[in-house]
């Protein structure tokens, strides 16, 4: 097929847009609809800076006949001059008559210079693009083919969003659906006014916690409890989401969400350049300002996490003698010492279940290691690791020698140098003789601390092996 390049200015495109809706279509998707075709062109050509010059409907006829009004009078205004641009959604909207289709995609509009688009099969006569040589072919073949729905849905949805459509199957607290346009938000009168004092508690100083409280104490209807009709209270989560939600300042950020694929529906967070934000989609219920400032006097609320703390070498391996409970670790802060107590012990002091053990746990460490360091086959560890350590520079002395005696190729030695010395590195790394919390794992089963504070430790391996 040919390809026709010609450097138009995108301004000089009179635009025809072709939308046809057939009968076939009727009971079909809501994708095929007219106001569908109509919002992914218009999207199209805000996208790409063009003007729509004339719109041509033809309402009610097949794709299989070119006998069309609409289509004619497109025709017609190509032949006058008025239109030199045509787009429609996918190819089976300019007709599903794969010769007549091909007809006019390969000979009439490249005879009159005329740029044709469609946008779902990302044909445009104009670029040199491989998917112009498919046109004809998928104008017969590829219409039924389940992954072309699924990308055609993905695309009207798509143009939905952008235009700021509300998609959501229900209405986020504080807001409702217009009754006149299921895609509209518009703010209900008795929920906005909560999501409005939940924002004035918290820049008065009111934790969440206390928001949460407060609400429940009025009896203010939950976000779950509209949703679900279920009878739920306030939670941080639930105060805490309201306060995050951009929604109430007007905006509509979609397209968030995806899926793997049209088989796949494991749904994956989209890059944020690929989300779809509308600004001024609907009746804002909170300011920017506010907003923003609520933002920030949460971000110092957050910026100050607990950090998970490194587990200490021991930990995890201590249990209590009596009731085989792991013992847990406390850091005390004024003696600066960690300490152990049985959990069991922790969980049910009232109950009596258990006694505290309460242990030092800098004290213990140091007695462990003191046996560790004792045993034979601590050191036979440390033995076989210096041999491997051996073997491994012997086998670099030699591959060191080949290369000298011209036996191997430099990049083979440097292959195989790199190679041995990684090996080398991760040696170093992993069995490392001071002692990590993998070595402990290896040597020992268990250690145990009864009630008159008795250590015992139970090894992996027999003393005397
Ligand atoms: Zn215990």
């Amino acid at each position: 097929m040919r390809n026709i390049l010609i450097n138009f200015h995108y301004n000089d495109f009179k635009v025809g847009a072709y939308i046809r809706l057939s009968k076939e279509d009727d009971n079909t998707t809501e994708s095929e609809s007219v106001a569908n075709q109509r919002l992914l062109i218009k999207d199209y050509l805000k996208i790409h800076e063009l003007k729509l010059a004339k719109e041509y409907i033809d309402d009610g006829y097949t794709g299989t006949t070119f006998n069309r009004p609409a289509f004619m009078q497109l025709i017609a205004d190509i032949e006058a001059g008025k239109i030199n641009m045509v787009i429609t959604k996918d190819l089976s909207r300019l007709g599903r008559n794969y010769v007549k289709s091909g007809y006019y995609i390969e000979e009439y509009f490249p005879n009159k210079k005329i740029r044709y688009v469609s946008i779902l099969d990302n044909v445009d006569t104009f670029q040199n693009s491989q998917n112009n040589d498919i046109a004809p072919f998928k104008a017969l073949f590829n219409d039924m083919v389940s992954k072309d729905t699924s990308q055609k849905i993905k695309s009207i949805l798509q143009a939905k969003k952008a235009d700021g459509l509300y998609l959501g199957a229900k209405a986020p607290y504080g807001y409702q659906k217009d009754p006149k346009d299921k895609h509209k938000l518009i703010p209900d009168m008795q929920t906005a006014k909560i999501v409005k004092k939940i924002y004035t508690y918290f820049l008065n100083g009111k934790s969440i916690n206390t928001i949460a409280a407060m609400l429940n104490q009025k009896g203010y209807p939950t976000p779950s409890k509209l949703k679900n009709k279920k009878d739920t209270i306030w939670s941080y989560t639930s105060v805490y989401n309201i306060l995050k939600n951009e929604i109430y300042t007007g905006k509509t950020i979609q397209n968030v969400w995806t899926n793997i694929s049209y088989k796949n529906k494991t749904r994956i967070k989209r890059q944020k350049q690929e989300w779809i934000i509308n600004p001024h989609a609907h009746k804002p219920i909170i300011s920017m300002a506010t907003f923003k400032q609520v933002q920030i006097k949460l971000h110092k609320k957050e910026s100050t996490p607990l950090k998970p703390r490194a587990k200490l070498l021991l930990e995890g391996f201590v249990y209590c003698h009596e009731c085989h409970h792991l013992l847990g670790a406390n850091y005390n802060k004024k003696s600066n010492t960690w300490n152990l107590t049985c959990n069991n012990y922790k969980k049910n002091s009232q109950q009596k279940k258990c006694t505290a053990h309460y242990t030092n746990y800098q004290k213990l460490e140091a007695l462990v290691l003191k046996q560790l360091n004792s045993l034979a086959k601590f050191d036979n560890l440390q033995c076989n690791y210096q041999k491997e350590l051996a073997f491994l520079n012997n086998k670099l002395n030699i591959l060191y020698e080949d290369r000298l005696n011209g036996i191997i190729t430099l990049t083979k030695y440097q292959e195989l140098k790199n190679k041995i010395e990684s090996q080398m590195a991760a040696l170093k790394t992993t069995n490392k003789i001071n002692l990590n919390r993998d070595l402990i794992a290896r040597l020992i089963d268990k250690i145990t601390i009864d009630n008159c504070k008795n250590l015992r430790i139970y090894y992996k391996f027999r003393k005397n092996d």
